[in-house]
């Protein structure tokens, strides 16, 4: 008998893609539709799914999202700057398929899907960080997602000001200065006026950029102390970044937290860890038969 199909949502703010897979090497079919509004994105998506007899679906969203299951706003965005997307009910959308459904942020799936696929196969802890139009970061802790009173937004700690850097305000509209708001991909633009990759290898950014995801790393090692923490995103597409954020890292923590040398690594899924953390979600409501969206 074949294995069981999964349907596989990574959910996007301006993308939603999806897939059907029987396992991570079996990504049998792929979609790709725009995020515009929740009736006309989750229709299209509920749509798309119609044709398949799926066993159970897995999504991995972007947030802020609901996640404990004692709340009625479950399988919800919310209070997103997203126009229109304040509420969604993303989880809820596919309810009538009557299947188990595993929802998580986009970041803690793509955590999931390293650490038993990817750059951190066997590692009990894994943290993975997204650097891009935002900074977010989900972890693993014995297999399992951290959640919290809500989830992890490792995108919005604190970092120092690099001495070259004291004038520019950053651009996070809830703390200005956070580490998204000076090292992602728009506070880039905005200071620099391209991106990252665009910017000769000789720019100072890439020091600065390297020097807050640096600290970064720091604050989440010292918090967790997991065995790997992979850096992902469009941003650490640039070339030369990771190696620079790696020298930071190593000279700002002093060797005094007894992590490995490899700890800092590039996603082992490339592109794929979104849509297969979806998968590993959906794999493991089936195992769970996890509880349905109200
Ligand atoms: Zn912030």
């Amino acid at each position: 008998m074949d294995d069981p199909l999964y349907g596989c949502v990574e959910a996007g703010g301006t993308k939603f893609v999806l897939g059907i897979a029987r396992g991570p090497n079996e990504l049998i079919a792929t979609e790709r539709i725009p995020t515009t509004t929740p009736d006309e994105t989750l229709g299209r998506m509920r749509t798309w799914f119609a044709a398949h007899d799926i066993a159970a679906f897995g999504i991995a969203s972007f947030g802020p999202v609901v996640l404990d299951h004692a709340d009625p706003r479950w399988g919800r965005i919310v209070d997103t700057p997203k126009p229109g997307w304040n509420g969604a009910n993303i989880a809820g959308a596919l309810a009538d398929f009557g299947v188990p459904i595993g929802f998580d942020t986009d970041v803690n799936g793509a955590a999931i899907a390293e650490a038993r696929w990817g750059a951190g196969q066997g590692a009990d802890s894994l943290v993975y960080i997204t650097v891009g139009t935002g900074i977010g970061g989900g972890g693993v802790v014995g297999g399992r997602p951290i959640h919290g009173a809500r989830h992890p937004e490792m995108g919005h700690v604190r970092v120092s000001r690099h001495p070259d850097d004291l004038v520019f305000p950053g651009i996070c509209p809830f703390h200005g200065d956070c580490a998204e708001g000076l090292a992602n991909g728009p506070a880039i633009i905005a200071r620099w006026g391209a991106s990252l990759s665009e910017l000769p290898g000789d720019h100072p950014a890439h020091a600065i950029v390297a020097y807050y995801l640096a600290q970064m790393v720091q604050n989440v090692v010292a918090i967790m102390s997991p065995y790997i923490v992979v850096l992902g995103g469009g941003v650490m597409g640039t070339p030369g970044l990771l190696d620079h954020v790696v020298r930071a890292y190593h000279v700002m923590a002093g060797g005094y937290f007894g992590e490995p040398a490899d700890l800092i690594r590039p996603p082992g899924l490339g592109e794929r860890s979104g849509l297969l953390g979806a998968l590993a979600l959906a794999m493991d409501a089936a195992t769970a038969g996890s509880r349905r969206p109200r």
